[in-house]
């Protein structure tokens, strides 16, 4: 039997499940990452007073999908955490998504489920079709919570007006009638009970799988040794930018510990739609359940320059991809795989569930010869 040699660029979430599928299947792994630890932008680590905290901004994991919630199943034990945020208007925090309480509380009303339908009839501003984040807003809540939700939010997080933005990047951001406060309702809505770095460790932690950190894809020499070669990191970075940087928009994490504050906020994370130059708080013992005397906290100070984080999901950005990807599918020994290299707006969970459909097609693709 012949096994393949495949190169994986990328300990991502995207990297990390393709790489743990193929040596399962008898194929060698070799996975670099030019950081100098796995887990991508899901790495988290115990900071100097011993919290465990996300370097790169709060992690949630939730799901609708069976099979992606059994695979990452295999590598770690469970805790559940339901995620809520509260928005700042004003200086006072309401429920959000804006859910029949925000409009009770803002409002000074006293609505039912129906009457919080009804103001929502009363005050969208229809659009057909809906084709931008401010059309899914104005056509759902209609102007008032559009400007005080939204719109700034938006501006700070995308550097672009909600109107220049594809329609789902705020159809992300569901409007209730009920009192339902979660920020999610998909099935599953948990936390890896040790974090996910620890997750990231089992799932790479394979006889058939070799990793290197610190090692970046573009200073690699010996790319002929491999018979295939994955690679989650941007696309454009990959053909050396040929048709122009595709744009990403970056964060930058301001990290604090607040050593005599047991809890410094009331939910998870906390929204700043219309002040600071920082979108949201998130305390980690929220999401992870850690008991502390302390308390550690981030900022996400959004920025164009720096890390790429987002995709910027505009129809010229979509346009530039396109390129890209048409260069893609002619590169024969390399799948794309991931939010940087498919240039998609994924959470986590998406991102297995993309990974595991590619490891399946690579696996009959390099179907051994006996
Ligand atoms: P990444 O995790 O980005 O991994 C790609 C890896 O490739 C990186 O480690 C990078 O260093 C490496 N790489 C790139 N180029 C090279 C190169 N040239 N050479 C070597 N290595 C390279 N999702 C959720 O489901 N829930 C959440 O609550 C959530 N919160 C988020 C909050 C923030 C602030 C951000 C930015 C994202 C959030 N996400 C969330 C999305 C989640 O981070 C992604 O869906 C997921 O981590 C993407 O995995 P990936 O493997 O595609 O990419
Ligand atoms: N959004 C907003 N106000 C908020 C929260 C979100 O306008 O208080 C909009 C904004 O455009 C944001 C998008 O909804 O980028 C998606 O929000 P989500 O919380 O899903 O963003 P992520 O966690 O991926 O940064």
């Amino acid at each position: 039997m012949t096994f393949s040699t495949v190169l994986i660029t990328g300990a991502g979430f995207a990297g990390s499940t393709i790489a743990r599928e193929l040596a399962n299947a008898g194929h060698r792994v070799h996975i670099i990452d030019k950081r100098p630890h796995i887990a991508g932008n899901a790495f988290d680590e115990l900071n100097a007073h011993g919290v465990l905290v996300h370097r790169y901004g709060p992690h949630i994991f939730h799901t609708n999908s069976e099979r992606v919630w059994q695979y990452l199943s295999r590598f770690t034990e469970w805790r559940p955490y339901e995620h809520r945020v509260r928005g700042v208007v004003d200086g006072k925090e309401y429920p959000f998504p804006i859910n029949r309480d925000t409009l009770n509380q803002l409002y000074g009303l006293d609505l039912d489920e129906t009457g919080a339908a009804e103001f929502f009839e009363k005050h969208r501003e229809p659009r057909d079709p809906v084709q931008t984040s401010e059309d899914v807003v104005l056509n759902s809540v209609g102007r008032d919570l559009y400007e005080k939700f939204f719109l700034n939010y938006t501006r700070k997080q995308w550097g672009m007006d909600p109107s220049e933005l594809k329609a789902g990047v705020a159809a992300r951001i569901p409007v209730r009638t009920n009192t339902d406060d979660r920020y999610f309702t998909d099935t599953y809505q948990v936390m890896p009970a040790e974090g996910y770095t620890k997750m990231f460790e089992r799932m790479l932690n394979h006889p058939n799988i070799q990793v290197k950190l610190g090692v970046d894809f573009s200073e690699l020499t010996d790319l002929e040794l491999y018979d295939h070669i994955v690679y989650t990191g941007p696309i454009d970075a990959y053909f050396k930018h040929c048709y122009g940087p595709l744009p990403y928009r970056s964060l930058r994490f301001k990290h604090e510990h607040l050593a005599d504050v047991q809890q410094f906020q009331q939910v998870g994370t906390v929204n700043y739609p219309n002040d600071h130059a920082y979108t949201r708080i998130t305390e980690f013992k929220h999401l992870t359940g850690q008991e502390h005397t302390g308390t550690s906290i981030v900022r996400e100070y959004p920025e164009a320059e720096g890390d790429p984080y987002y995709p910027i999901p505009s129809d010229t950005n979509e346009a530039l991809f396109k390129r890209y990807r048409e260069l893609a599918e002619k590169e024969a020994g390399v799948t794309f795989v991931g939010r940087l290299a498919e240039y998609r707006y994924y959470n986590m969970d998406q991102v297995v569930g993309a990974a595991l459909s590619a490891a399946k097609k690579l696996i009959e693709r390099l179907r051994p010869s006996s």
